[in-house]
């Protein structure tokens, strides 16, 4: 019998987020769809849609302001917009995130500085954090990596102590929350993206929010062109895109906003069912959440211990493909900073703006710097997850992790 070999599973389809199986995509998107096209207003500036969206979405966070625009990506961009950094300054980030949370802080001319994780939740940690600050450090950037909140006390009481702000990307953690507060609500501006594969979505699409006046008129006007729309004499004040959500994306998304909270129980209660039947597996562990948090589940991860599983996270995944379930050892496969753009730091023409302009300490990529995040992508295994899981889908996972286990123990 070939290792990987099923006697015990049987295989079957599990709802995916890249098609209408794993999608809560339906009669209530037509319907506002078919609103927005009959009224003939499409773009943002004169419809409803896009407004309703905004402020459905700022109550739900708990926040003044919400700003929907183009992209994930778009929020962020539309985040450090606000904080308006200065050629060169540092932004913190994360070494494990999206591509899409990086770039628009090179567009505005500003250094990420990589802070390492926690390798158990592969977040940010106060600590982390702390070895990476500087006198040109801008603002601070925390990824709530797979729906769990990174410990935003600590993080929090470190930046408000030295006066920074903080831009949560929320991307992957609608509804998720610490100490009570959700995410979004916790640092200084939260993003959020509709994009194909996230919690709710419009095919593409963001979100941003905020408590702070100055940081909303700003944010407002970046997905603006930065026109002073309302103003007395209104004018073009800086440098900025249109950034706007149209109205057929923002009806989708007012339907979808309905469905959120269902949607996040649904996988919650999935997640706590399959961390149940893993109990104590050994070699693997199920998600770490602190007890102040909710973890909204955008993917499941498991902590895979390549001293007891052969070929650990790779040779867990490979076994799991041959039984029908597909997962991404190692995410990203390497540190975000690992990718080209920062390895060659191609950006404008030749330029290398904003790299020419760094602290070399701010740009030093090595490995030995980072020990964290290696331990933790080696470990990672991302499982997909949704909110159409049902109990025989969940059984079906758990099993196959129990055989593939079995098959794969070190002796
Ligand atoms: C998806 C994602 C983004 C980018 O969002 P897009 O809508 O794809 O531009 C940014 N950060 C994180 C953590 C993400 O998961």
């Amino acid at each position: 019998m070939s290792e990987s070999t099923s006697t015990l599973v049987k295989p079957i389809q599990l709802p995916s987020d890249q098609d209408s199986s794993g999608r809560t995509l339906g009669e209530e998107e037509i319907k506002l769809l078919s609103e927005a096209i009959h009224s003939g207003t499409l773009t943002s500036t004169k419809g409803s849609f896009v407004k309703a969206l905004e402020n459905q979405f700022a109550e739900m966070i708990g926040v003044k302001y919400a700003y929907a625009c183009s992209s994930g990506s778009g929020a962020i961009h539309t985040a450090i917009a606000a904080i308006d950094p200065e050629p060169g300054d540092e932004i913190i980030t994360t070494s494990i995130t999206d591509m899409g949370a990086l770039t628009p802080i090179l567009y505005q001319g500003a250094i990420p500085v990589f802070a390492d994780v926690d390798p158990k939740t592969w977040n940010v940690t106060a600590e982390s954090i702390k070895a990476c600050l500087s006198d040109r450090t801008k603002a601070i950037i925390v990824t709530h990596l797979f729906g769990n909140p990174c410990n935003m006390t600590e993080i929090v009481e470190l930046a408000t102590s030295r006066g920074i702000p903080i831009i949560e990307d929320c991307a992957q953690s609608f509804l998720a929350s610490h100490n009570g507060v959700k995410v979004g609500a916790l640092g200084s501006i939260g993003c959020f993206s509709l994009q194909q594969g996230k919690h709710i979505t419009t095919g593409e699409g963001g979100i941003v929010t905020t408590n702070d006046e100055a940081f909303a008129r700003r944010m407002f006007l970046f997905i603006n062109k930065a026109w002073g729309y309302g103003d007395p004499q209104p004018d073009h004040y800086f440098l900025a895109l249109n950034g706007r959500m149209c109205e057929l994306q923002g009806a989708v998304a007012v339907a979808q906003l309905g469905k959120l909270e269902e949607i996040v129980n649904s996988r919650q209660v999935a997640a706590d069912k399959l961390t149940a039947k893993l109990q104590g597996l050994d070699g693997i562990s199920p998600p770490l959440i602190d007890p102040r948090n909710t973890h909204v589940y955008w993917k499941y991860c498991l902590s895979v211990d390549s001293q007891k599983i052969v070929d650990g996270a790779v040779g867990l995944a490979k076994n799991l493909k041959a039984k029908g379930i597909f997962s991404a050892p190692r995410y990203i496969q390497k540190p975000a900073f690992m990718c080209e753009i920062f390895q060659k730091q191609r950006t404008f023409g030749n330029s290398r703006f904003p790299f020419t302009l760094a602290r070399p300490e701010a740009v030093d990529y090595d490995a030995a710097r980072f020990p964290n995040t290696y331990a933790g992508l080696e470990a990672v295994l991302v499982l997909p997850w949704n909110e159409r899981y049902t109990d025989e889908h969940i059984d079906f996972i758990a099993a196959a992790i129990h055989e593939a286990v079995d098959q794969l123990k070190v002796n």
